[in-house]
């Protein structure tokens, strides 16, 4: 509802007139009931007559019309600082913090302090009626309580969790308030969901030694980082909460840019710059080569590209970690070790590609779907139901007696399919001279045999039997994803026996 009469409104008449009167958007005409003869009422009502503007007209006492006169400017204030609480928030959220804090002092004006990683930060400073104001839109105009009066002489909880008022990565905003000698503070929790308050790689399903590995690559100041796999393998989410853990970490102190076609999660902290307009093919390769090289003009420490596609994306994050940079890109490779032909087939040159200097690391990935722990089964029980080909497989590869298989029907908690949500199976790997310098050779067999030996790496099939060895995923649905878990042998019968 509007008041038409407000000072700052459409229709402008004199103050002792607004004191009498106040004309709302739905047409009411709010008069003091002392006032109905009253000659700037019936002016007042001829010249909304004239302009041919509804009127109906109440009566009301004087105290309810300025009532009227100070919810308008009220909900006007309240609008404006809802607008600059919550840029307030996306700050916070940018940076990580956990906390607001909203100090109001009469002596010491207002700060306001960011919980960032476990440490307080000074945000700014504000006067002591700013920081009223905000206090108080946060609580009144903001927080879920409709009817909640902020009182700064008392402690109170609340909570905002209405989407239009909070930041997409959050879920809510915890409220708490308590008076101080010369004021009050108002604490902010914010409780982030999980997409991005989950950076953390563990979770998506990559091993400890994995989650190690990756570190090591976050930690170097320049070189490519390639994430490979097919499409539909997950690989843009491990990019996305790499870089969202590498700007958690940098605390500000890094200048990321993405060049994205096109972006598919909001990174906070990352400068996004989408590539757009681009109808054929050829006209998104040259759209796609001009963005990134902008962004390589624009001062980064990191550039993350969404994918290493054709050869100009290819040369350009070559150069650009040439040029000092940390470049993290996907790739469509089928291994770790693919990813680097994969490079060559583009027409990037070979001697770059296999400078462990440039190329720093290469991480690959598949998803294949979780069992559901209520009702999965165990494989022994069902060995017969397998051909004997397969069960030789099965017994030369994993521990049949440890692995599970999906339950066909299902259970309530899995709403019948057997599965709950997939998980990555994935090998990692820190580059270094010895292993490109096998590639350079084109020996892919020696240097996979220096991979699993002498770097230690597990590879995506070792994780997935791994998976499998621990009841997570179905043996049969990880050979669809990684390939047969062991060679076929001509024993199957006398497997079969055991
Ligand atoms: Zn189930």
């Amino acid at each position: 509802m509007k008041v038409l009469t407000a000072k700052d409104g459409e229709l402008q008449v004199a103050d002792e007139v607004r004191a009498i009167l106040a004309y709302l958007d739905d047409g009411r005409l709010m008069v003091s009931k002392s006032h109905v003869y009253n000659r700037h009422v019936r002016g007042f009502m001829a010249k909304l007559k004239h302009l041919k503007r509804e009127v109906r007209v109440e009566e009301c006492d004087l105290a309810a019309i300025a009532k009227l006169y100070d919810q308008a400017s009220g909900s006007e204030t309240h609008s404006n600082m809802q607008a600059t609480a919550k840029q307030l928030f996306e700050r916070a959220v940018e940076k990580r913090a956990s906390d607001i804090h909203i100090r109001v002092s009469s002596r010491n004006r207002t700060q306001i302090l960011f919980r960032i990683h476990n440490d307080l930060t000074f945000i700014e400073e504000h006067t002591f009626e700013y920081g009223s104001q905000l206090c108080t839109t946060i609580f009144q105009a903001m927080a879920d309580v409709s009817d909640a009066t902020f009182e700064e002489l008392s402690r109170q909880d609340a909570r905002i969790s209405m989407r239009s008022r909070i930041p997409v990565h959050l879920d809510g905003i915890r409220i708490a308030t308590s008076p101080q000698v010369d004021g009050y503070i108002m604490v902010l929790r914010l409780l982030y969901n999980d997409a991005t308050n989950d950076l953390d790689l563990a979770r998506l399903g990559y091993s400890p030694e994995q989650v190690a590995c990756v570190e090591i690559l976050k930690r170097k100041p320049t070189g490519v980082v390639l994430i490979g796999g097919p499409t539909g393998s997950g690989k843009s989410t491990t990019l996305q909460r790499a870089l969202g853990a590498i700007i958690q970490q940098a605390q500000g102190r890094k200048h990321v840019i993405t060049v994205e076609d096109p972006p598919e999660y909001p990174i906070p902290g990352a400068v996004q710059t989408p590539v757009t307009n681009a109808d054929s093919e050829e006209e998104r390769s040259r759209e796609y080569q001009m963005a990134i090289k902008a962004a390589m003009r624009l001062d980064p420490d990191i550039i993350m590209l969404s994918e290493i596609r054709d050869n100009p994306s290819g040369r350009l994050a070559v150069q650009a970690a040439m040029t000092g940079h940390q470049v993290w890109s996907t790739v469509h490779a089928n291994s770790a070790v693919a990813i680097i032909d994969r490079l060559t087939d583009l027409g990037v040159n070979p001697a770059l590609v296999t400078d462990p200097t440039i190329v720093a690391g290469l991480i690959c990935q598949r998803l294949v779907k979780v069992l559901c722990p209520h009702c999965k089964q165990p494989l022994a029980d069902h060995l017969a139901e397998f051909d004997p080909r397969t069960v030789g497989r099965f017994m030369r590869a994993i521990n049949v007696e440890r692995a599970f298989v999906q339950n066909p029907d299902g259970c309530d908690k899995c709403g019948g399919s057997g599965t709950s949500g997939r998980t990555v199976v994935a090998e990692t790997i820190v580059s270094d001279e010895s292993l490109m310098a096998l590639l350079r050779q084109n020996d892919r067999l020696a240097a996979i045999t220096y991979i699993r030996e002498e770097l230690g790496v597990m590879s995506m099939l070792e994780h997935a039997i791994r998976k499998i060895n621990e009841g997570i995923i179905d043996p049969l649905q990880a050979e669809d994803v990684v390939g047969p878990l062991a060679e076929n042998h001509g024993d199957e019968r006398l497997a079969l026996v055991a």
